[in-house]
């Protein structure tokens, strides 16, 4: 017989099931095709339910070795095989990677379910819970205690079998519903464009135009020049674009996302989902969705949330409406005859911006371009943290524009992977975002976290750098911020890790990573022109920071209104939002909205809410997570130095290497030494004083 194993080549193994030969253990993109997920999720999914029997079934009296150390150890390769495919799912998709999204969604309900409602192993964790005193943890190890828990009790764990049943068939439609949203929504921006022919780039700069001829090329329209409905290319268009007549096709078009009555249209999901959330509460005991997502936040109650964004509300409402009145006073000035419209609004207030401050966001471009914000995004955190960054080229990546760095600790050794996905394309969804293909933790020796962040940046073309508005350099130190509170993560289990924190708490060290970058020391070092390496003009830095506070009424408004939406969704009978539009018209009326402003996010486009829970009920955060990053930046400036070591040290050790490990509150007053004092946001935005009567 011939030795057939010399003549057949060996299959190659799956590469998302064996151990990762790439420098830092990182995922080997090149060798990863779709048709290796669902194998590797039905081996993954195996495994851990093998590893959760193992628990249920060990014969020894529970202890925290034996059920919560067990249950942080277990699901290894599940949580290995999803960091990747979730990166691709969002930041580098294609049609057969979706496909697959959705059975996969399907799949990690219908296996997550059985876990946490799985009685037995929350009467483990319950008696732990219960004799928690006598055990002698350290107080991590009692919060993980606390958290997991808490996150079994909230699952329905400690549900009869009917309501578990029901609970189990609810969360798998949620899973499917979610996931067809933010499908819809893709595939409604994939579908649309505006061709920009030469007589339809009036007001538009160089550079916007240079970046919708690089977005044409990505479309494979080589030649042509296009607006997207990419949010980074919808504002500054709006912004700028002289024709009214296409301001309002491109804004019409972006706000009917997923409520085109076509294929994609997302209201009947919304009706669904709703009704779904509100049927599990009740299940769960609770009066409202609201009531229950926001037990286990730091706000806490929905009254509470209330009561932040109606204290901001009134006076944001009050200075866009005396705004709006300016904006229509320039439309007159210039001789038109017509009434602001929400296409206008952009438009004009740049206009009365550069006429007030003289200043416009196409002056500073030239001076962020994104290498130096990248540098300065880094410089400060070095300056902070004592880390230091290097590129590396010999990491894997799933697409060629995305670069990695080293990131090294005080003492040398490295600490973490920064993987920067910065640009635009049609593979990815809209917005910016943090993700991890890997988590900082040290159960079984440290373990290096893998921190991404994804932006969508316009490329700059043929070449020439990427040049960024302020908006986008502050997105960039936005999602910085939440990088770092991944990398500088310093906790034992990996289910506290990082970002791992409150949703009103997980803004915290994004949004205040966001103001360094609007600091005179950190802007006349980087912001640099990216032709001449000139620094920043005085008085260009002057007026860009006195711009900054403009237009505030109308980014309140855009924000705040979205909010309380959400909040109203959650907290009203299901029943009331059947019909979505009507729904959304009548709260927008209740509320007073201005009609010149446009919700920041449509129901039928709020990914946030619909796409999947994480922000249901809780797109309150950002404002919430806001109080705080204006009170805590306060701390430095106090010290009279924004890199005070002192002060550095404390937000390290209490806010950016803690994650869930310490009470959100707890560790903000220990980095603090006090509750924050809310005044300090309407400070920061401009809206303490009253707007002027028009
Ligand atoms: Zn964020």
């Amino acid at each position: 017989m011939p030795d057939t194993s010399q003549m057949t080549p060996p299959t190659p193994a799956n590469p998302l099931l064996v151990a990762w030969q790439t420098p830092f253990s990182t995922p080997p993109f090149a060798e990863i095709r779709p048709e290796h997920f669902l194998p590797a999720f039905e081996q993954a999914f195996a495994d851990h339910s093998a590893e959760i029997a193992a628990i249920t079934q060990d014969p020894a009296t529970p202890d925290f070795a034996n059920t919560i150390t067990a249950l942080e150890r277990a699901g290894k390769l599940l949580t290995k095989v999803s960091a990747v495919f979730y990166d691709l799912v969002s930041a580098h998709s294609n049609p057969a990677i979706l496909e697959i999204d959705k059975e996969v969604s399907l799949r990690m309900a219908r296996h997550w379910n059985p876990i946490m409602m799985n009685a037995v192993l929350f009467g483990r964790i319950a008696v732990l819970r219960e004799n928690r005193k006598g055990l002698s943890l350290t107080a991590e190890e009692m919060r993980l205690l606390e958290r997991t828990y808490t996150r079994f009790h909230r699952a329905g764990a400690g549900l009869g079998e009917d309501a578990k049943k029901r609970m189990a068939e609810i969360n798998e439609r949620l899973a499917h519903l979610g996931t067809s949203f933010s499908h819809h929504l893709l595939a409604d921006e994939q579908e649309w464009f505006l061709e920009l022919g030469d007589d339809d780039r009036a007001g538009l700069s160089d550079s916007f135009v240079a970046a919708a001829k690089a977005a044409a090329d990505e479309r494979g329209l080589s030649g042509k020049a296009i607006v997207t409905l990419s949010r980074s290319a919808v504002e500054p268009f709006l912004k700028s674009s002289a024709r009214r007549d296409l301001r309002e096709k491109v804004f019409k078009a972006f706000t009917a996302r997923g409520d085109n009555g076509n294929a994609n249209d997302n209201n009947a999901a919304i009706v669904e989902i709703l009704s779904l959330r509100e049927e599990s509460a009740g299940i769960l005991g609770y009066p409202t969705y609201a009531a229950y997502r926001l037990e286990d936040s730091m706000a806490k109650t929905p009254e509470a949330v209330r009561g932040l964004l109606e204290r901001v509300w009134k006076p944001a409402r009050a200075r866009a409406l005396a705004d709006r009145d300016a904006l229509q006073a320039l439309i007159a000035e210039e001789g038109g005859n017509f009434a602001l419209a929400p296409w206008d609004w952009r438009y004009y207030s740049e206009k009365l911006r550069q006429a007030k401050a003289n200043f416009d966001d196409a002056a500073i471009k030239p001076y962020l371009a994104l290498d130096h914000m990248i540098e300065a995004a880094f410089d400060c955190a070095s300056r902070l943290f004592g880390i230091s960054f290097a590129e590396r080229k010999d990491i894997p990546v799933w697409h060629p524009d995305v670069r990695v760095w080293e990131v090294r600790g005080r003492e040398g050794r490295p600490k973490a992977l920064f993987y920067g996905d910065y640009f635009a394309r049609s593979s990815k969804r809209s917005g910016a975002w943090m993700t991890s293909l890997r988590d900082q933790q040290k159960l079984d020796g440290e373990v290096v976290p893998l921190i991404l962040n994804i932006c969508n940046f316009v490329k700059g073309a043929d070449g020439e750098p990427s040049l960024l508005s302020p908006d986008d350099a502050r997105t960039l130190f936005h999602e910085f911020g939440h990088g770092l509170h991944g990398m500088l993560s310093n906790v034992t289990y990996p289910s506290l890790s990082g970002t791992s924190v409150f949703t009103d708490f997980v803004e915290l060290p994004s949004q205040l990573y966001e103001h360094w970058q609007e600091r005179p020391e950190v802007l006349q070092r980087f912001a640099r022109h990216h032709q001449t390496g000139e620094p920043l003009p005085e008085d260009l830095l002057a007026r860009f920071l006195a711009a900054r506070k403009f237009n505030q009424g109308f980014a309140t408004v855009e924000f705040v209104s979205s909010a309380l939406i959400d909040l109203e969704f959650h907290t009203q009978p299901a029943a009331a939002s059947r019909d979505v539009r009507a729904f959304e018209r009548a709260e927008m009326t209740k509320i007073g909205m201005p009609e010149e402003i446009a919700l920041r996010h449509r129901p039928q486009q709020f990914g946030h809410i619909f796409s999947g829970d994480h922000y249901a009920a809780g797109y309150y955060s950002y404002m919430w997570s806001e109080v705080m990053d204006a009170d805590a930046f306060g701390a430095f400036e106090e010290a009279g130095n924004i890199f005070d070591p002192v002060v550095a040290k404390r937000l390290h050790d209490d806010i950016y290497s803690s994650g869930g490990s310490v009470d959100p509150e707890a560790a903000y007053v220990a980095f603090r030494g006090r509750e924050p004092e809310p005044e300090a946001l309407l400070r920061r935005r401009g809206l303490l004083e009253t707007p002027k009567a028009a």
